[in-house]
């Protein structure tokens, strides 16, 4: 949508400055990330406050973009220069809502508002698929649903737009009623009730009840009754409701529903007339969602067999966006969601947090369904304002219109097809770039993104930055505002990754990172990572490029100092940030208590350095029978460092917490905690309440499927004797990847097609078999996950009896490592 300055100012009620002038600017882009999309002269720039991040200190920022309409806050005192039009407003989250609403009140028509646990975005993806040859359709982006992302969606509504389907989600109690003021929908969907930020409410019920209020002012709820809660509260709400499920009661009565081959056949019963539909999936969660789409497909009367039609054309949705290690040292981010103007900015977006300053390239297909020179224009303007200077085009309007590209500065390399890119294009174009890959489905980028990658192993190792970012709130949210949390990226981030995770936690208000040697410091500097960084095992042939990487030791004996000092002293550094380490029972590394008086003395005259922190690391902080050794600790390490203070002239922080101890230890805190295994979603049994999402997901593929006779035997050394005629899936993975031997025999089991599947015989170096007798048809190349969702690494330590670090940290590096954000 565009308003008016004035009228901006009039739905805020607030003062600009300067007043309003005669010639009125139409703003069209409202924007609170300055680092962000379409910028510019006739965008709007709202500071919003987090706990993160506060909008205000990036106004100057979006002043250097081009952008001259800021609403902040009255008391953040914001000085613009005076070409700056400026209204000040008491709460700026409160009036990015209040614009919301006002342009969602200059809408007609129908808008389905949609919530739930689980399913909100593929249920509002594929109505779009199902619904847009009718109507033109307005709808969220990717998964904008929360209290910044539902106003920036309902400000794309456009006059043309006959439709619009809104997504709105919630974490915690009395967030729903702001979102419903400004959705306003006329018809609501319900989808599924699950445990998904449960932390955040009372209860199950009183989170249920919560999402409800969405719902007040709907005319039609489409919601499956067949959880008893759900029930509950869709029949005593009052709402008009449309039900579906197993129910007897309900209005779309499931009668059957039929696995056949790679479809459901799904039976309903509706008005004493039966309805079948084929939904070309098989799992649960997809076919529950397929089904909500289908009903109100047919409530907004779309003909039985046109329905049918499309149902069969949605596809699994891939709502997320990979990053990949790629040719020459290149990054490549892989964004296979839908391609239209708003998703390419928002995947451009992420492509400049994440590259910093590295070159940024972009390799794009035809936009789907537009060839005119003004979309081209369009696609044009938006590299540029995101710096990208290269441009390889794929398919025939690509062609038609490179010289618009070039006519922006931009180097554009066309191609006619993917299969010519993939015969033409010059791999070195790619050497220490960020590079964007987005295309439309019918051009089969996948092709493009396989070839360009490093590593072409098909066992992969996924990191879920949704889940990570999760995991990093529910352990912020037990911290003090004032401490600061230390990520352990030792062993290149817990077996994970190395560089793109420490730039991808620098953009989310971590103030320290911390690695096992300097060698994986280095990584991160060369990855583009400016987080302080400290080293636990500094060894003196590594210190020159410590020093030339600003890493920062961790002195824990008088050898150690010693060689530093004399080492920072020999190199003219003064005031060199190092930590001391202090052991109070670990006794590993660390100055003992009685070696307190001489460091202090030492510390107090050492000139070359400064002691930024002191800490300690507890034992057994995640043992209750072990507490009263761990307050010793506590005890040990505070006298110690209060003896510290006393004698430095200048204040450090102190830090001893671990993640058991975040959770367990909360006197424990000091002035950091150092976030470890917690952060990946590995919670021991005594902080098993923190709702952690796994970050780490272990996957495999098949590679042949074959139908053994009861008496033969499977693998080295005959060790399973088939009792059964049985069918056998081989997968690639061994031990060499890190799949441990002594999960062989049964002991271990993957996940795959909705089911478990035990390992059958001895792991081999690179391949294990599974029996999959007892599932639903196994095909070479079916995705089976090792370890995840529904395997947790704390499952298989234990069937290994060993920690879940240890299974971590052992994923062979042969292994390909992708981040996924969802
Ligand atoms: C590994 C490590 C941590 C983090 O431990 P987690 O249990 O993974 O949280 C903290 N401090 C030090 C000194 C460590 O070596």
């Amino acid at each position: 949508m565009s308003l008016h300055w004035s009228t901006i100012q009039a739905i805020l009620q607030g003062q600009p400055i300067p007043p309003v002038p005669a010639a009125d600017i139409l703003i069209s882009h409202l924007c609170t990330d300055s680092r962000a999309v379409a910028a510019d002269g006739y965008s709007l720039f709202v500071a919003l406050r987090t706990p993160q991040r506060d909008g205000h200190t990036y106004l100057m920022h979006a002043y250097a973009q081009g952008i001259r309409h800021f609403v902040v806050a009255t008391d953040a005192g914001a000085q613009l220069p005076p070409d700056a039009h400026v209204v000040p407003v008491p709460h700026t989250l409160t009036a990015l809502h209040q614009l919301a609403i006002a342009v969602r009140q200059l809408f007609a028509g129908p808008v389905i508002g949609i919530t739930g646990s689980n399913g909100k975005t593929i249920v509002k993806e594929w109505l779009h698929q199902v619904l847009s040859p009718d109507y033109s359709i307005c709808r969220s982006p990717r998964s904008y649903n929360s209290q910044v992302g539902v106003p920036l969606s309902v400000w794309q509504l456009q006059p043309q737009h006959g439709l619009a389907l809104f997504e709105a989600g919630i974490s915690t109690m009395g967030e729903m009623e702001p979102l419903q003021r400004i959705i306003q929908p006329t018809w609501g969907i319900f989808v599924t009730l699950g445990a998904a930020h449960d932390e955040g409410f009372p209860s199950r019920a009183r989170k249920l009840l919560e999402k409800w209020k969405l719902f007040e002012g709907c005319s039609k709820v489409f919601c499956r009754i067949d959880d008893a809660m759900v029930h509950a509260q869709a029949t005593t709400s009052g709402v008009l409701l449309v039900s579906w499920g197993f129910a007897p009661e309900a209005q779309y009565r499931l009668l059957h529903m039929d696995l056949q081959g790679h479809t459901t056949v799904v039976t309903l019963l509706h008005k004493q007339v039966e309805l079948k539909f084929v939904i070309p999936f098989t799992d649960e969660a997809s076919v529950e969602n397929a089904l909500h789409v289908a009903i109100v497909g047919l409530e907004m009367q779309v003909a039985l067999d046109t329905l049918q039609q499309r149902l069969l054309t949605l596809h699994a949705l891939t709502m997320r966006l990979e990053w990949v290690k790629g040719l020459h040292h290149s990054l490549l981010l892989n964004d296979s969601y839908s391609y239209d103007l708003t998703s390419l900015q928002i995947a451009l977006h992420h492509l400049r947090q994440q590259a910093g300053h590295q070159p940024m390239m972009a390799i794009l297909s035809d936009l789907p369904a537009q060839d005119t020179a003004q979309a081209y224009e369009e696609v044009a303007g938006l590299l540029v304002q995101h710096h990208i200077r290269v441009l390889a085009g794929i398919g025939p309007n690509m062609l038609t219109y490179s010289h618009l590209f070039a006519a922006r500065g931009i180097a554009v390399h066309p191609f006619a097809s993917t299969h010519d890119f993939l015969l033409r294009f010059h791999r070195q174009l790619l050497a220490h770039t960020t590079v964007l890959i987005k295309g439309g489905r019918a051009f089969g980028f996948e092709k493009i993104v396989q070839q360009l990658q490093q590593l072409q192993h098909q066992t992969v190792l996924e990191l879920h930055l949704t889940a990570l970012a999760h995991n990093l709130n529910v352990y912020r949210s037990r911290l003090q505002a004032s401490t600061g949390i230390m990520v352990m990226l030792k062993a290149f981030g817990y077996g994970s990754t190395d560089a793109e995770l420490g730039r991808w936690l620098q953009h989310r208000g971590v103030q320290y990172l911390a690695v096992a040697y300097a060698d994986e410091g280095v990584a991160l500097r060369q990855g583009g990572v400016h987080l302080p960084i400290m080293v636990m095992n500094p060894d003196p042939d590594s210190f020159a490029q410590m020093v030339a990487h600003r890493l920062e030791p961790e002195l824990y004996s008088f050898e150690v100092l010693q060689a530093f000092e004399e080492f920072a002293t020999a190199h003219g550094l003064t005031a060199y940030p190092v930590h001391l380490k202090l052991d109070t029972g670990m006794h590993r590394l660390g100055f003992v208590p009685e070696q307190l008086a001489a460091l202090t003395e030492k510390m107090t005259t050492a000139q070359a350095l400064r002691v930024m922190t002191v800490f300690t690391h507890l034992v057994a902080a995640e043992a209750p029978e072990q507490d009263a050794f761990t307050q010793a600790q506590a005890s040990a390490f505070e006298a110690c460092t209060q003896a510290l203070a006393q004698a430095l002239p200048y204040p450090f922080l102190r830090h001893a917490a671990n993640t058991a101890a975040i959770a367990r230890h909360p006197h424990l805190h000091y002035d950091m905690v150092r976030l470890g295994i917690g952060l990946f979603g590995v919670a021991n049994a005594a902080d098993s309440n923190l709702n952690l999402q796994p970050v780490s997901r272990l996957y495999t593929t098949v590679a042949q499927v074959k139908q053994v006779a009861a008496g033969q035997s499977v693998g080295y050394g005959r060790k399973a004797l088939l009792q059964r005629p049985s069918t056998i899936a081989t997968v690639r993975i061994g031990y060499a990847d890190g799949y441990r031997r002594q999960l062989g025999n049964g002991v271990g089991f993957m996940y795959l097609n909705g089911h478990q599947a035990p390992v059958l015989g001895n792991v081999c170096m690179d391949m294990t078999m599974l029996d999959v007798t007892d599932l639903p048809p196994v095909q070479p190349g079916d995705r089976v996950e090792v370890f995840g969702e529904h395997i947790s690494v704390n499952d298989l330590a234990r069937l290994c009896h060993t920690i879940p670090y240890e299974i971590m940290t052992g994923i062979s590096r042969r292994v390909k490592r992708v981040l996924v954000e969802e």
